[in-house]
């Protein structure tokens, strides 16, 4: 590739901070209102227009239970819980009575307003809409600000501590933070919300199966979910662009119109062979829903084994129940892992059930996540949330949910104010405490 040199250029700093977080999905907002509450002056910048990441500008709109795998033993709450309630005041989520595992199915423009008042209640959090991060700036070997790109120009936001919440931790890439990026990435997917796609007593699989040829489709198929108070309108996540690297631009690019024609040629099918009178594409989703990118290594790498076998940590600062579900190289669908030692395999073709280990008389019921996987003593004042904590493949299949990983955007939130209080590294603050300081800020830590 040809370079040019950038001329140096003195840059304004826009603000100054305890703590800036990269990117506000759940995880960063829930990072900030933590870290706020304790007393921090936080930056959240985000480069779209809302907060909320996958659950509001991709659509997304489920979030699955806050009990074991059993139902019987709460495991999460925190701000998940608290977000839950407040949209329930506006009717804008519904319980799923019928398939507990899912539990919350909301509004995602609903969660857009909601997160609005959630950081603008709290006067220590400056929020960037429409800010890119662009850059690190490093000193004397520390992180001490990053550069971000607006309607501004190109500005700095100094702090002492960082969360990437990110994503595809752009912040700790440009670190240098290791990572590996796998030659199968589990392939991202364009939502789309569409009302009356396929006709009452008509099969959509079906359909599809017949002519997905014919409009130019592979062999695919993913899964579709209502929006509270909205019976003709689905959210449906239903194909997926495969052999993706959503962190390569020219990659990302390519997968955008291709997961927009993807939509386009499933409306078609239904539009020649099942027409409904008033089928729309209300919506689709402002970015590709993006499943994974860089695994980054962190202190230690959640395994497969921890999932399944669910192993305790003492620095646990989150519980997961949800399955092991990595989305197929080809044919669609996805391979679940249950922690009884279930398996199902969902493609084109159909399901396929067996076991992934024999049966056993008790079965592990939840998992946790540990702080050392948020952090990498290469950065000292860095710590990564969301799905950027550090996993293996399957386990992160597990844990890339968003109810986990809004769990670790509290505990990043809770973290960077530790190390900020105490001066230390963030690799090196009292778990003891911030466990402590989790739950008595509503988290539930078992
Ligand atoms: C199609 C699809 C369906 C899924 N279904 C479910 C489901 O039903 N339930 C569930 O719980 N999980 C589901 N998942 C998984 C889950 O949604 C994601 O793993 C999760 O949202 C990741 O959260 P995150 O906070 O790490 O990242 P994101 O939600 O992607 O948030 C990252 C944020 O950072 C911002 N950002 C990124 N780069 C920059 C930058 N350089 N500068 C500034 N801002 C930046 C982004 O705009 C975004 O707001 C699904 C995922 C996909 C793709």
């Amino acid at each position: 590739m040809k370079r040019i040199v950038e001329p140096a250029k003195e840059i304004p700093v826009a603000e100054e901070c305890d703590i800036c977080i990269i990117g506000g999905s759940c995880t960063g907002v829930f990072a900030a209102v933590r870290a706020a509450r304790l007393g921090a002056k936080v930056v959240v910048i985000e480069k779209m227009n809302s907060f909320g990441g996958v659950a509001t500008q991709g659509l997304v709109n489920y979030w699955h239970s806050q009990y074991d795998t059993e139902f019987k033993k709460q495991i999460a709450a925190g701000m998940s819980l608290e977000v839950v309630e407040r949209l329930g005041k506006r009717n804008a989520v519904a319980e799923i009575k019928e398939c507990p595992h899912k539990a919350f199915m909301f509004n995602s423009e609903e969660l857009k307003i909601e997160l609005d008042e959630v950081v603008t209640e709290h006067k220590n959090i400056v929020p960037f809409l429409h800010t890119h991060f662009a850059a690190p700036f490093v000193e004397d070997g520390k992180l001490k600000a990053v550069f971000v790109e607006n309607k501004d120009g190109r500005q700095a936001i100094k702090a002492k501590v960082f969360i990437d919440a990110s994503g595809d931790g752009d912040l700790a890439f440009r670190m240098g933070v290791p990572f590996v990026l796998d030659d199968f990435l589990q392939p991202p997917t364009t939502c789309a919300k569409i009302r009356n796609l396929c006709p009452e007593g008509v099969n959509y699989y079906e359909t599809v199966k017949a002519h997905y040829e014919e409009f130019g489709l592979e062999k695919d198929c993913g899964w579709s979910g209502e929006i509270p108070g909205c019976k003709d309108i689905r959210m449906y996540a239903e194909t997926h662009v495969f052999n993706t690297n959503a962190s390569d631009a020219r990659q990302l690019t390519n997968a955008e119109i291709k997961g927009r024609r993807q939509t386009r040629a499933i409306m078609d099918i239904f539009r020649k062979y099942a027409p409904s009178e008033n089928m729309i594409l209300l919506s689709l989703a402002s970015y590709i829903g993006i499943r994974e990118t860089r695994r980054f290594a962190g202190e230690y790498r959640l395994t497969e084994e921890d999932v399944l076998e669910g192993k305790s940590f003492d620095d646990t600062i989150a519980n997961g129940s949800y399955r092991v579900d990595v989305h197929n190289k080809e044919n669609g669908g996805f391979l679940f892992k249950y922690l009884d030692g279930r398996q199902e395999n969902f493609t084109f073709f159909g399901m396929e059930k067996g076991r992934w280990r024999p049966e056993r008389k008790v079965n592990p019921t939840y998992y946790q996540i540990p702080y050392r996987t948020m952090v990498n003593r290469k950065v000292d004042n860095l710590i990564f949330a969301g799905r950027t904590v550090s996993t293996d493949k399957a386990a992160f299949g597990a844990v890339r949910v968003m109810i986990n990983l809004n769990q670790t955007g509290e505990a990043a939130g809770v973290a960077a104010f530790q190390a900020l209080d105490s001066g230390k590294k963030v690799c090196d603050i009292n778990i003891t405490k911030l466990r402590e300081t989790l739950k008595s800020g509503g988290s539930i830590l078992l």
